[in-house]
């Protein structure tokens, strides 16, 4: 009993005597004429923060040279995205790419270049005209040609960026197993979910690719409280059970510092915490990790990762929002706040 003790503790002791071993910073891609300012950014401004992960959405906003017709505007070319390895490279940063999978396949009015191209994969085909009355698209995860095609872009991605790591999104779906789509309709939507969730972790899987995703269609927001953003109204939260283990799960959340990180990680999952544009919420997100790994066995406490910062705003209003430069996305200034008061907190020790 007594050995078992002292080596919880000295175990816990040399977790806490290290910092969070992520201190990421999500961003979108830049623009093709931002590539000079974010290399600048990325060699400058990353290692004195001691951000050591970036995660960067480009989405469609890529090159691909498999499907070219789901090619977005101002996309980044091979060169640009390997100006952005190198400097992460040199700045000791891992770079992570994004697509989001699944939801998120319109913004407003604007439908993704992928069911603009494939609208045969849409979740809800011919419906909601113009988006109205919806969040977002999503494509429908039963669909025989969807991951064939999404692998082709995914496998793209990572391979330019060098990558052992993917982050998928997967956040805020909220049109899954809809009565417009004929493969989906009456069917469980956390087993969609979590079916999704398993054929895109073993499409990485197996070329030694970690998955990252977003952790909010996890939770279930009446018992959480969460609400239906940071949390499923449409059931899907059951899903958490069916998938695999090594999944890195990105707990956003930006009103409140829930405590699910310790939830995420008592259930076998690594987590990392991510806030937005509220200091105060970032810094009791690092209170509640330091917490949580002081008084979890070293299993669990070593699931706790840290923190990945998002911005929700175009690289360049971020980057001129973080030197104090003029700029009007009062967004930006708030998540450049945000992330130089969470930074100098995560360089404190522990
Ligand atoms: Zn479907």
């Amino acid at each position: 009993m007594k050995t078992a003790l002292c080596c919880l503790l000295s175990c816990t002791a040399a977790l806490m005597s290290q910092s969070l071993p992520v201190r990421g910073l999500h961003l979108r891609a830049p623009l093709t004429g931002e590539i000079p300012l974010t290399e600048k950014f990325i060699r400058e401004v990353l290692p004195k923060e001691g951000v050591n992960v970036l995660v960067m959405a480009f989405g469609y906003r890529y090159q691909y040279s498999k499907h070219p017709e789901v090619v977005d505007k101002d996309p980044l070319s091979r060169d640009d995205i390997k100006r952005l390895v190198a400097a992460c490279r040199e700045a000791n940063v891992k770079l992570i790419p994004q697509i989001n999978m699944l939801g998120h396949q319109s913004w407003g009015k604007e439908t993704s270049p992928l069911l603009r191209a494939h609208p045969e994969f849409d979740e809800t085909p011919g419906a909601y005209p113009g988006n109205q009355g919806i969040y977002c698209r999503s494509y429908c995860p039963l669909h025989p040609q969807v991951h064939p095609f999404v692998f082709d872009l995914i496998d793209e991605l990572a391979e330019v960026c060098e990558s052992d790591a993917f982050h998928v999104g997967m956040d805020e779906v909220f049109l899954l197993g809809e009565e417009q789509c004929p493969r989906c309709r009456g069917r469980n939507k956390a087993e969609l979910f979590a079916g999704e969730v398993r054929t895109l972790r073993d499409h990485l899987a197996a070329s030694n690719r970690t998955m990252w995703m977003w952790g909010d269609r996890f939770l279930d927001a009446a018992t959480t409280g969460c609400g239906k953003w940071e949390a499923a109204e449409n059931g899907t939260a059951p899903a958490l059970a069916a998938v695999p283990k090594d999944i890195v799960v990105c707990d956003w959340h930006y009103e409140a510092a829930h405590p699910t990180a310790p939830y995420f990680a008592l259930q076998g999952f690594r987590v990392v915490s991510s806030p937005w544009r509220k200091a105060g919420v970032a810094l009791r997100q690092v209170d509640t990790i330091r917490l949580a790994r002081m008084n979890s066995s070293p299993a669990v406490a070593s699931r706790m990762l840290g923190v990945l910062h998002t911005t929700w705003c175009g690289v360049g209003a971020f980057v001129r929002a973080y030197y104090g430069e003029k700029e009007e996305d009062q967004r930006a200034l708030e998540s450049a706040m945000a992330f130089k008061a969470l930074s100098a907190e995560l360089r404190k020790q522990p």
